[in-house]
């Protein structure tokens, strides 16, 4: 068992931080503050070919895993750029489309995906079904070759910024259990039918969520994405990969903010010495140095369990996930107190980042739901739903 990274992961890790440095919180929040996206971070994290490092080489990408795009989200994280796009168009979209997407479907998207000049959304959640991706409801159904898709999706991500969305819908319902069998489909955001309405949120961050109305979308027979009715499965192929660099961006806020507070806590004086001093001070920041160091190793298994294509690659993605969340909340509130007052002035950048590590434990999937997948899966017990 090695844990160390490789010459090649820790020459990515210093170049994606020298590029987020080179930018910074300030810029991201500046982004935030006017409403604006993170274009240039964008396009030079995908310029120097690592937002579609876990892309096949085949189609522009740089042919390596979800353990060196965690690597990415983590440094951007620990910058103070938290890109939430990163889970989403390579993670979950560019994942799915190398596994289950036909040749021409490939050429056609992932070139893009790799080189960051396009972006793909995901939508799965709706109103009325949350959680439970059984109840979808939004329909695609045959009409000839074609399909056509009605229905609507909560919450969605960068659809803005997102030349299209990967839509998972109900094809067809099964008759013994009553579940939706469930297909993907890849949507143009500019489709006719396809409306977006924006949310307002309360999370400072840069890309925005939206309701997604599909009313009566007509897609053509080549973007339904792998096999019809299997949709469940091949979307658990991505969003192992979405839990995991969400566990990556949350552990580089963790680090962000750890990183802001040593260095707070060294030199603020109001007693004889420097705050850090005071174990009141320096117990929660050692502690929340210990749930982060943990959080890190368990996205590194989850990232390397996915790409070794081990069977408990899910188990080990929800776990991360919950650490990590778990580990950026509990830092993120240690560097605010350890701040006094400064804790909360725009300057020191870390109370807007609240909403942000706060939401990693609602989204990509609620705490709740990894409790209720560890109880039953991991520990055998009866399943409460
Ligand atoms: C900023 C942000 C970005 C997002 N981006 C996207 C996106 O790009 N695409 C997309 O498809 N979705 C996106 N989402 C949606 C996100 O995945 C959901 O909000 C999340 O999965 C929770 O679903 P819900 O909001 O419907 O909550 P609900 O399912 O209504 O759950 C409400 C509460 O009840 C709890 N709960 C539900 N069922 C159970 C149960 N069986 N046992 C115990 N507790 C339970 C939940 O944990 C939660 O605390 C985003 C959400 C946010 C906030």
């Amino acid at each position: 068992m090695d844990f160390a990274e490789t010459a090649e992961q820790a020459m990515l890790r210093e170049a994606v931080g020298k590029i987020a440095s080179s930018y910074g919180h300030d810029y991201f929040s500046a982004k935030v503050k006017s409403g604006g996206h993170t274009t240039e971070l964008w396009r030079d994290v995908a310029g120097a070919g690592f937002i579609g490092v876990s892309i096949p080489e085949r189609y522009g990408g740089g042919g390596m895993g979800i353990s060196e795009l965690a690597i990415v989200a983590e440094e951007l994280g620990a910058h103070g750029c938290p890109l939430l796009l990163l889970m989403v168009s390579p993670a979950i979209c560019g994942t799915i489309l190398a596994r289950f997407g036909t040749p021409e479907q490939r050429e056609r998207w992932l070139p893009g995906l790799a080189s960051g000049e396009r972006k793909m959304a995901f939508a799965i959640t709706e109103p009325d079904a949350g959680s439970n991706a059984h109840r979808l409801a939004t329909m695609a159904t045959r009409d000839g070759d074609a399909w056509r898709i009605g229905g609507t999706k909560h919450f969605i991500s960068g659809v803005d910024e997102a030349d299209a969305v990967l839509v998972v819908a109900r094809t067809g319902t099964d008759a013994a259990s009553g579940r939706g069998r469930l297909s993907l489909f890849i949507v143009d955001t500019d489709a006719p039918g396809c409306e977006r309405t924006l949310i307002p949120m309360e999370i400072a961050a840069p890309e925005k969520q939206f309701l997604l109305f599909f009313d009566d979308v007509t897609v053509p027979p080549e973007r339904l994405l792998g096999t019809e009715g299997d949709g469940l499965r091949q979307v658990f192929h991505g969003l192992n990969p979405e839990r995991i660099i969400a566990a990556a961006g949350a552990n580089g806020i963790a680090r962000y903010a750890l990183d802001k507070a040593v260095a707070y806590a060294g030199q603020r004086r109001v007693w004889n010495g420097p705050i850090g001093a005071h174990q009141g001070i320096a117990h929660p920041l050692a502690s929340a140095k210990i749930e982060l160091e943990l959080a890190r190793l368990a996205t590194q298994k989850a990232a390397w369990a996915h790409d070794a294509g081990q069977r408990d690659a899910g188990e080990a993605a929800n776990m991360a996930k919950y650490a990590a969340a778990e580990a950026s909340l509990h830092a993120l509130d240690a560097a605010i107190q350890t701040h006094g007052g400064n804790g909360f002035a725009t300057e020191y950048g870390l109370a807007d980042l609240w909403g942000m590590s706060r939401v990693l434990r609602t989204a990509p999937v609620s705490r709740e739901m990894i409790l209720n997948f560890v109880a039953e899966h991991s520990l055998g017990l009866p399943p409460s739903y």
